[in-house]
């Protein structure tokens, strides 16, 4: 089958060619025939050939088709050299003639800030640009390090580091996004190591999404880590964070529970922002409280303190932890401690470091 012999797949075409969604065309054997500029600034490749796209998984397509074209959701399966991965995408079946139809394939991308940060993760996995810091949490009256918290470090091709806030809210609801949470895995086994090496006794906390931790196998993933890891109860712990609300709380409820018991502790990050809310606390197995940094901004004010009072009531009364984030000052540390939050994090303590600098601080 050849599309572009076709007048009206000619002219589709051409009005595709500079449309802001990615768009490729599929043949059935042939693998991709075709893609717009915006498919081609995404995938960085110029050679077509370059891409693999496995056939579509599933698909609610009609068999006859009577109108211009039919289209359905379906998560695509493609590879780019070593990597798979699945992206949503929209797959317009267009029909050339009765027998025939070509398949339209829609990446779903809302914006052009999503499109450029699925670029950057792409072009970050493939090359092995990611990596991660370690910030320590300390109790604030003794000066004790308490847990330490990963961050994921991704960097642009001229080795910059892409700030987190600007790509993992906009690719994070994609399966992609599960490769960097497989990458970033992989680069903890190195500081469990350390740990035991040294017998340090802490708590390593690793951000998870709220999409990512719905996903069907995260909990085993995470089981499967402490186990291979040999790690101890308490040496893993979860932040969850949220750019997202957890669609069905029952479920998360059950998938943390179950990490629990294993000795994983979940922590809820950004308290008191976004869409981290107070029912959280009712309805997850959460032992720590991590209060989001606006509040340490402006803890000096009545108004935040009043506010924090409040929280620090809550998480005596339910038995969590708390901490606050984005402790810059000592100020703002004794502010804390007066109010009754006992544990803290932030560049006033210590800056998030990469594993070899981290290392050399014990
Ligand atoms: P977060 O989990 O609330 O992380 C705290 C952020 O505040 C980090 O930014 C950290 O570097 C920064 N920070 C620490 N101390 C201070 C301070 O004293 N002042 C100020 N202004 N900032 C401070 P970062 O590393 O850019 O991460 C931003 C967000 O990206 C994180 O917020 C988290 O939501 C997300 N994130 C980071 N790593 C991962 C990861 O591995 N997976 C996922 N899913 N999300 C991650
Ligand atoms: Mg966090
Ligand atoms: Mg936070």
């Amino acid at each position: 089958m050849t599309i572009i012999e076709d007048q009206q797949a000619k002219y589709l075409i051409k009005s595709l060619q500079h449309h802001p969604s990615p768009y490729l065309i599929f043949c059935k054997d042939d693998g991709v025939e075709w893609m717009n500029q915006s498919a081609q600034y995404v995938f960085d490749t110029t050679e077509i050939s370059d891409i693999g796209i496995a056939p579509i998984i599933s698909h609610g397509t009609s068999k006859k088709i009577e109108a211009i074209g039919s289209s359905f959701q379906s998560d695509l399966e493609l590879s780019l050299r070593k990597i798979k991965f699945l992206l949503r995408s929209r797959v317009h079946e267009i029909p050339l003639d009765k027998e025939e139809s070509f398949f339209l394939i829609e990446v779903l991308a809302q914006s052009e800030a999503a499109l450029d940060a699925l670029k950057n993760t792409i072009s970050c996995l493939e090359n092995d640009r990611i990596d991660m810091a370690y910030q320590k949490q300390y109790d604030l009256a003794t000066g004790d390090l308490v847990s330490v918290e990963t961050l994921l470090r991704l960097r642009d091709e001229k080795g910059d580091i892409i700030p987190n806030d600007k790509l993992i809210p906009l690719v994070e609801g994609e399966s992609l996004f599960s490769l960097v949470v497989l990458a970033s895995m992989q680069k903890l086994k190195e500081v469990f190591e350390f740990k035991k090496k040294k017998k340090l006794d802490f708590t390593v906390y690793l951000n998870v999404s709220a999409y990512t931790a719905m996903q069907e196998n995260f909990c085993n993933l995470i089981l499967d880590f402490v186990k291979e890891n040999n790690l101890n109860p308490g040496d893993l712990g979860l932040e969850i964070t949220e750019t997202a609300e957890l669609e069905d709380r029952s479920r998360a409820a059950e998938y943390f529970e179950k990490l629990k018991k294993h000795g994983i502790p979940l922590a809820l990050d950004d308290f008191g922002a976004g869409y981290s809310s107070l029912s959280y606390l009712r309805d997850l197995p959460i032992t720590l409280v991590k209060l989001d940094k606006d509040f340490a901004r402006t803890v000096s004010e009545q108004d935040t303190q009043e506010l924090v009072r409040f929280v620090v009531t809550i998480c005596n009364n339910m038995e969590l932890g708390m901490l606050a984030e984005g402790i810059e000052t000592e100020e703002q540390q004794k502010t804390f401690l007066e109010l009754g939050c006992h544990k803290g994090q932030g560049y006033f303590h210590h800056r998030p470091q990469f594993l070899k600098d981290f290392k050399e601080e014990f």
